[in-house]
């Protein structure tokens, strides 16, 4: 690990995009096979193959608890270490004590490939004691750690973010520059397979060609860009559009195979559990094909508001009843693979054209009508209409798009009424007052600012008692020991792991010195918890940007293009 560290130490002191790839490629073309497709899940902050739905379990105050007890540190120290880096990870490279000639272990040397099995063994771990068995995995790894650089990494991987500056493009990249292959390619397997690891062996081998679709391995999702309602779409001139309402469900994508349905959620989760009787009428479909679809509650072929499948989602049990009283129907609109063939570079109407061969409407899945976009279409009339059919609004799709995982692009647009709320992530927490003094009800929130995120507002209001306590819970297990973003000297904020999004509804944006991000929000208030989205995802600086412009512009008079409702939807 110690040429792992030193690579992921070049990659991140150099500033340029070409300069971190070429670092990379070079410390990969130097890996052995086993170690190569280790190495390069580690560096796309994943212990494991994205496909791979296991988890470590070891939450940023177990691996401090571990680490403390194996160098023999105290909190104020790690505190102080936190402060001065900000990262968990580097925090506890300061603070690796070399071994005492008692705790020496014979050697173990750790190479990627080696720190992968021992990772593979910590996510099988279940049953009695299963907490302590996984310390026990931890402390094994961190006992081969006397180089506070390799600390520093082994920690920063367990914990999922290596903070290089590295995203998973960069390594498709340095994969097909170490072994001269065309990045289109190496990026292309990595989506079949879901697996960068698989992508960089097979680019090794010089058999990219050869992987196939593994089933079961989550695709990213294609998003859209917003556009407002307007009296004409310059965005639209010059291309074939195609059109289909915008459903107010949950996205999932369904992979279908042979033997099994397997449903991810946004987030990439495998939701198949919560859905039997989509799972079973896709089962039905008798076919292997990957689909992208929005689930929905529907009644007599009506789609029903989204506060029906909200009620449904917070049930733990599904009982017949409920099936019965909430129906759920998957809506397919795209078609991501057939067989092991991969469609994503095919046109959006060709995909479209395949997807309707496979799906036959029935109760429990559908095709979403589709038309083309005529130059002289009435764009919002056709909104009216889908708002009419009990939709959220329209989405516009150019009719020659490839499907572009994770991209929100200029392929795709969605068309809904503009509203003035915010995704957001909660990077701290406070104690509440009053009644609430028990748990943690205060939530300091940030939009993403390129890597960083940047903080811009705190709510307190909007949650049931349950959603509070459930997110007590997990924040306790999630904190961060300290964090040099203290507001002022009086803030009890506590810094936790950045991963709960929510949406926060608001008045107005200002401009201001009291966040980071430079901007407030007026009477913001939580809207829902958006378990579907990735804080990957959440809004962005310059969206508030260009919502705070919009206002300006409404207050000058101009076009209406942000209105104040908050969003109708509220799961
Ligand atoms: P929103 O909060 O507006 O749903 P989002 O940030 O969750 O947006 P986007 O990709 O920006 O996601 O907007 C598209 C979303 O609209 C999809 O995630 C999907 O859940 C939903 N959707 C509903 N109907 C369709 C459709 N016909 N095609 C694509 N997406 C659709």
């Amino acid at each position: 690990m110690e040429r792992f560290a030193q690579a992921a130490e070049t990659v991140a002191a150099r500033s340029g995009r070409l300069e971190k790839i070429a670092g990379l490629a070079e410390y990969l073309r130097q890996l052995e096979d086993d170690d190569l497709v280790a190495a390069v899940r580690f560096f796309t902050g994943r212990p494991f193959a994205a496909r791979d739905d296991r988890t470590l379990s070891l939450g940023g105050a177990t691996i401090a608890r571990v680490a403390s007890r194996l160098w023999g540190f105290g909190d104020a120290e790690l505190r102080a270490a936190y402060r001065a880096t900000g990262d968990l990870g580097a925090a506890l490279g300061k603070l690796v004590r070399p071994p005492s000639a008692m705790t020496l272990l014979p050697a173990e040397s750790l190479a990627p490939a080696s720190l992968a099995r021992i990772f593979d063994a910590i996510a099988d771990i279940a049953g009695k004691n299963a907490n302590a068995r996984r310390e026990a995995g931890l402390e094994r790894i961190l006992r081969t750690c006397v180089d506070p650089l390799v600390a520093a990494y082994v920690v920063k991987i367990v914990t999922g973010d290596l903070r290089i500056g590295l995203r998973e493009g960069l390594v498709v990249d340095a994969i097909a520059q170490a072994f001269a292959v065309a990045p289109e390619a190496v990026r292309r397997a990595v989506m079949a397979s879901g697996d960068v690891g698989a992508a960089a062996a097979a680019a090794k081998r010089g058999t990219l060609a050869d992987v196939r679709v593994a089933h079961g391995a989550p695709i990213g999702f294609m998003l859209a860009s917003p556009i407002s309602c307007a009296p004409s779409y310059p965005q639209l001139a010059g291309n074939a559009w195609t059109f289909e309402d915008k459903y107010d469900g949950i996205r999932v994508q369904a992979h279908v195979g042979s033997e099994t349905v397997r449903l991810f959620s946004r987030t990439l989760n495998d939701v198949s559990g919560s859905y039997p009787e989509v799972t079973r009428a896709l089962a039905d479909l008798r076919c292997e094909a990957v689909f992208d679809g929005e689930i929905v509650a529907m009644r007599d072929g009506r789609v029903l508001p989204f506060r029906h499948l909200q009620a449904r989602l917070r049930r733990k049990r599904l009982d017949d009843e409920l099936l019965r009283e909430v129906p759920l129907t998957y809506v397919a609109f795209d078609l991501l693979a057939v067989g092991d063939a991969l469609l994503l570079d095919e046109p959006y109407v060709r995909r479209r054209a395949r997807l309707a061969t496979l799906v036959p409407s029935n109760g429990g899945i559908s095709v979403a009508p589709f038309a083309h976009l005529g130059e002289a279409a009435d764009v919002n009339a056709l909104f009216e209409a889908a708002r009419a059919r009990g939709n959220e609004g329209l989405m516009i799709k150019r009719a020659d798009s490839p499907y572009v995982p994770g991209r929100r692009g200029k392929w795709w647009y969605k068309l809904k009424r503009e509203l003035a709320t915010l995704d957001a992530v909660v990077i701290a927490v406070e104690w509440g007052h009053g009644k609430r003094s028990g748990v943690l009800s205060d939530y300091t929130f940030a939009v993403r600012d390129g890597d960083r995120f940047a903080a811009i507002g705190k709510a307190y209001s909007g949650l049931t008692d349950a959603e509070i306590a459930e997110l007590t819970r997990w924040f306790l297990e999630h904190k961060l020991p300290d964090s040099r973003r203290r507001i002022n000297a009086r803030s009890h904020e506590i810094p936790v792991r950045p991963q709960v999004v929510l949406e926060i509804a608001f008045d107005v944006v200002q401009k201001s010195d009291l966040h980071e991000s430079g901007f407030a929000l007026r009477f913001p208030r939580i809207v829902r918890i958006r378990d579907d989205k990735p804080p990957e995802e959440i809004d962005t600086l310059a969206r508030v940007r260009e919502i705070y412009d919009a206002m300006l512009r409404r207050e000058s008079g101009d076009l209406l293009a942000v209105d104040r409702q908050p969003r109708r939807r509220s799961h």
